[in-house]
């Protein structure tokens, strides 16, 4: 089972759900999605990492060939290309990678010049799978990074969690599709009901089915309780605010590996969503 853990906006405590929901189950792959600020891995510090860069189709024009016919200048929608002192050029900050030009090209003067966009490390920590996607700066998609992590964990029978890029971005929606269940992670603030509601209508239109967990609780009204009510989404579990939680989060210490008591309710919290998750995969066997 794949469970995606999502937030509408960052610093709701997504990554520490992920992390620790991953660490009470040995045996799991967790799987950071984040790609522009991956930092799942400095929780778990993986051992025996193995990194694979990750390429895109990129122009690269064999002038010799080129015979100056604009073809693929006109067919590039990006307008990642232009005819420049008789000469093509390519404009790597838009090009989507799509490779038409290379196929419009009459004269087969575009081959595939393979841009680096980024890289994904593979390592392991106490039985733990940790897959982590990272971007390169300036690089504008890093859904082909996301679409590789995913066929890495395509046939895998072990319990995934998938850590979501925040908000509703192309790579938020190719991690929802890698999943099979997903947990929504907010906080009792009205930006967390709106951006929690945002994301909610992203796994509406994705059709897959999913669960809250409401974090950093504290004894004032809650917007996004409610709209977890008034929505039907179940809620998982409730965490409460905790300064040590917090402490230890910021050290870069995996909570549930440093306290019982965090193991304990991590622990629960996971009991009730493979529960929730399996009866609606039965539920709905074709989702
Ligand atoms: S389509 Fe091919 S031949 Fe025509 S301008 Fe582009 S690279 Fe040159
Ligand atoms: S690969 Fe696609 S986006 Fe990039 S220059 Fe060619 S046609 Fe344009």
């Amino acid at each position: 089972m794949k469970i995606a853990v999502l937030s509408g906006k960052g610093g709701t405590g997504k990554t520490l759900c992920a992390v620790n929901l991953t660490a009470v189950s040995p045996g799991s792959i967790y799987v950071d999605c984040d790609i522009e600020e991956p930092d799942g891995h400095l929780f778990f510090k993986p051992k025996t990492i193995q990194s694979e860069k990750v390429t895109v189709f990129f122009p690269k024009i064999n002038a010799l060939l080129c015979n100056g016919c604009r073809k693929c200048v006109y067919f590039c929608r990006f307008n990642a290309l232009a005819m420049v002192h008789n000469c093509i050029t390519v404009f790597p900050e838009v090009c989507h990678a799509c490779g038409g030009c290379a196929i419009i090209c009459p004269v087969l003067a575009i081959s595939d010049g393979k841009l680096e966009i980024g890289v994904i490390d593979d390592g392991t920590v106490s039985a733990i799978r940790i897959i982590s996607g990272t971007l390169n700066p300036g690089r504008e998609s890093g859904v082909p990074i996301i679409n590789k992590m995913a066929k890495m964990i395509e046939n895998t029978q072990d319990l995934v969690f998938i850590d979501c890029p925040p908000g509703s971005s192309c790579a938020t929606v190719e991690s929802i599709r890698i999943a099979d269940f997903c947990i929504l992670v907010t906080e009792p603030t009205r930006f967390g009901a709106h951006d929690l509601e945002m994301v909610h209508e992203l796994i509406i239109s994705e059709n897959k089915p999913c669960a809250a967990i409401l974090n950093k609780i504290d004894s004032s009204d809650d917007p996004s309780e409610t709209y977890c009510i008034e929505k039907g989404i179940p809620i998982m579990g409730k965490i409460p605010y905790d300064p040590e939680l917090g402490r230890i989060n910021s050290e870069g210490l995996v909570a549930a590996w440093e306290k019982e008591s965090y193991k304990i309710q991590f622990a629960k919290i996971l009991s009730r969503i493979i529960e929730e998750a399996s009866h609606e995969t039965v539920a709905n066997p074709k989702r």
